[in-house]
């Protein structure tokens, strides 16, 4: 086993984020632009054996949860393949996907051990899924969630919330958590990447959520641990959860503990971090990556790659030239 990948601040890096691509079947107006979207081109993606390689490196640095993303991981042809491959390492697998497709992956996903996914839904109204993702899938969203906690997943469902555009509708989604024990919640403040048209009036923050929630629902904080991203809640009696991802107002720094792999193969040490260590290219060279990863991440930044305020004039220079979301990873 070899060293752990610590930073400076001595945070232990062990949960791995690879994004399979940057392409989706959905167009999520607050992660990706609605024109002008450049995809990469498919040999510059990590193959199957490669991602294989690579996760293999990290889980011997000590990473103990992988989580597949994207762009939309589940529209990669070799998808059932690279999750069958990573199945066999001695971690945690999970996936963050939109789950249109993922009645086509529940043995996969079975027999790779995945136990609990995240899915993104942000609305219950028909019309406003489309206006959302430009896509006029709503019904098989919400089918493959059915489907999902019918075999046995815990689904965690992610909803960015945004003012004006489906912050009406947050009650709502507690109320789903109140019979179903394998459905949670997570309601995430809506964070700044190029092109998103990010602002902070767009916002329903921490505090916000809270307040509106409090309105129709009494509920208690549960315990949380150190690498929490999301604050978590139950309302009293209910069987599921809701939580609250803060990244701008509550953020999580302090415990962070992940590693960030895009589809083409860099290495990102945080989401708002603009800098990044090519890790693909060597490894098709032949040569080491270790030491690339560690010195990478010995020059992480305490928080949000450097920024404390979202609102601070240089931090809007710096996520304007950030990747999109989309071709980050989520
Ligand atoms: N396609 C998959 C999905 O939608 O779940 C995985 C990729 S997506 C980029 C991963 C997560 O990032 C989703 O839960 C999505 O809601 C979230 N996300 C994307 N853009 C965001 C933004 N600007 N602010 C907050 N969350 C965002
Ligand atoms: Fe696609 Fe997920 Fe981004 Fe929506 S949030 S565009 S589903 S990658």
């Amino acid at each position: 086993m070899s060293q752990p990948i610590t930073d400076t601040f001595g945070r232990k890096h062990t949960y791995l984020r690879i994004s399979l691509t940057d392409k989706c079947n959905l167009r999520c107006t607050y992660c990706m632009p609605q024109e002008d979207m450049q995809f990469m081109p498919s040999k510059w993606l990590m193959q199957a054996d490669e991602i294989q390689t690579l996760a293999g490196i990290f889980v011997d640095m000590g990473v103990e949860k992988i989580r597949l993303t994207g762009g939309e991981p589940l529209i990669r042809k070799d998808a059932s393949q690279i999750i069958r491959n990573l199945g066999s390492l001695s971690t945690s697998l999970t996936l963050t996907t939109n789950a249109v497709f993922v009645d086509q992956f529940i043995d996969d996903l079975k027999n790779a051990g995945v136990r609990s996914l995240n899915v993104s839904l942000d609305t219950l109204n028909e019309q406003s899924f489309k206006n959302i993702t430009k896509r006029d899938h709503f019904g098989k969203t919400l089918d493959s969630i059915r489907l999902l906690i019918s075999e046995g997943f815990v689904v965690k469902i992610n909803m960015v919330v945004m003012r004006g555009v489906n912050d009406e509708e947050v009650n709502d989604f507690v109320r789903l958590t109140l019979d179903e024990p394998n459905l949670h919640v997570r309601f995430i403040e809506f964070m700044p990447f190029n092109g998103n048209k990010w602002d902070m009036s767009k916002i329903v923050s921490y505090n916000d959520l809270l307040a509106d929630i409090g309105t129709q629902f009494s509920f208690k904080k549960l315990q949380g641990e150190l690498h929490d991203t999301a604050h978590n809640f139950q309302v009293n009696g209910g069987k599921g959860t809701f939580g609250i991802i803060g990244t701008v107002t509550h953020p999580f720094c302090s415990g962070c503990n992940r590693i960030r792999l895009t589809a083409d193969g860099k290495l990102k040490n945080c989401l708002f971090d603009t800098t990044e260590a090519d890790l693909l290219t060597p490894l098709r060279r032949g040569e080491d990556v270790s030491s690339l990863i560690y010195s990478h991440f010995h020059k992480k930044h305490f928080a949000h790659g450097g920024h404390i305020d979202f609102t601070e004039k240089n931090a809007r220079e710096d996520y304007e030239q950030n990747r999109r979301m989309i071709s980050i990873g989520g």
